[in-house]
């Protein structure tokens, strides 16, 4: 297991939100704002230690925040200075990763920290980063032409980086450098960087009206944690038919080989009974109401966006989605290589934690249609918690 800190920046004064109280005190359903913020990065145990970085003269901090596995160092003028105090805070206890994360970000959740630190296991930093929803226009005081969106993408904190290397990146770096974040300190200092789904609610409370979605959006996951809920299996099976091709998709992920599995989308039959299985637990219909094969949209698509919507349509009605369980049911190919990689990109999919999610597989003893290899198939369960109706 890596040794993993974790810096948190709170040494900036919030110019933004105005007022005096900087945004990281600011009161948010009843707690500060970075109170709430270190809770949520430590809620999922993955972090061992923690360096609250905040301004010359901050006694509030330590107050709030004194705990086993916390410390404080002192910032500097920009953000860029905050960091490398930060940074060299940590040089004695030397971890393997570090996570640096905005202080203002207090709904970062561990589904999102352990696809940071997932990332980590291949390359030096890793970020979290969101497709942009909304067009993108050059402006010069006058609307000008379109950015194009596909070559953009909003990034998150927290970044993570192996520290050494984030460490020397920084002390490399003028006393009066100012960078936009870290990455771009490990871009400049050629580290390599993996990009990570990032997540829609962690968002950095910038603006007043932030404030009010965040309290709204608290108020949400009060009434979601109060109300009574009840639990509901779903179950789904799907069938598809092998044909020649160098490519499998299986579970959102590529199998090389000299079968691929035939059908209109990507034929991933392990994606479309889990989507069914969901479907199935909100009542909902199946795949094929949905995504009917008869919509020229849907020849090739990736199964993961079947998937997605199922997840939303869960999310959409209070619900959460508990645990899933896919058993795949084939002569080949053989999934054990693969069962992890499966397992890891259904947790991604759905933003479940990796124990919630199995994959399992099982012949038919060489009977029956994929005894004899002509297809696959795929059977799942998903259970979802959902609020209670009120009697009607
Ligand atoms: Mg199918």
């Amino acid at each position: 297991m890596p040794l993993i800190a974790q810096i948190l920046v709170a040494a900036g004064k919030g110019a933004r939100i105005g007022g005096d109280v900087p945004k990281q005190y600011r009161i948010l359903g009843g707690q500060t704002v970075i109170e709430r913020t270190l809770a949520a990065t430590l809620a999922g145990g993955q972090v061992d230690h923690s360096v609250i970085v905040i301004a010359d003269g901050d006694t509030t901090a330590e107050t709030l925040l004194a705990g086993p596995n916390v410390s404080f160092a002192i910032g500097g003028a920009s953000r860029t200075a905050s960091v490398k105090a930060g940074l060299r805070a940590l040089r004695s206890l030397a971890p393997d990763y570090v996570l640096i994360h905005d202080a203002a970000r207090p709904f970062v959740d561990r589904a999102l920290i352990a696809r940071v630190i997932d990332g980590l296991s291949t390359t030096d930093a890793a970020v979290p980063v969101l497709p942009i929803a909304d067009a993108i226009k050059r402006y010069d005081g006058r609307i000008g032409r379109d950015i194009d969106r596909a070559e953009l993408r909003a990034v998150q904190t927290p970044q993570g980086f192996r520290f050494a290397k984030i460490l020397a990146a920084f002390d490399a770096l003028p006393d009066d450098a100012e960078t936009s974040d870290d990455i771009a300190v490990a871009l400049d200092a050629g580290l390599s960087i993996a990009d990570v789904t990032g997540d829609r609610h962690n968002i950095k409370l910038t603006y007043p009206e932030d404030f009010t979605r965040a309290e709204l959006r608290l108020k949400d996951k009060t009434m979601t944690e109060t109300t009574p809920r009840y639990f509901a299996t779903g179950t789904g099976f799907d069938v598809h038919q092998f044909t020649a091709g160098d490519t499998m998709w299986l579970c959102g992920v590529p199998i090389a080989g000299d079968i691929t599995l035939k059908g209109h989308s990507d034929a991933d039959a392990g994606l479309h009974a889990l989507t069914d299985a969901i479907l199935g637990a909100i009542c909902f219909g199946d795949i094929g109401d949905h995504f009917p094969p008869s919509d020229p949209k849907w020849k090739g698509a990736a199964s993961d966006k079947f998937l997605i919507f199922a997840a939303e349509q869960v999310a959409i009605r209070g619900g959460r989605i508990e645990h899933v369980d896919v058993t795949l049911i084939c002569e080949r190919p053989k999934i054990k290589p693969h069962r992890e990689a499966m397992r890891s990109r259904i947790s991604e999919i759905l933003s479940l934690p990796l124990t919630r999610v199995s994959v399992k597989a099982t012949t038919t003893e060489k009977l029956g249609f994929t005894g004899r290899s002509e297809g696959l198939a795929a059977q799942a369960a998903a259970t979802v918690s959902l609020p209670s109706e009120s009697p009607s």
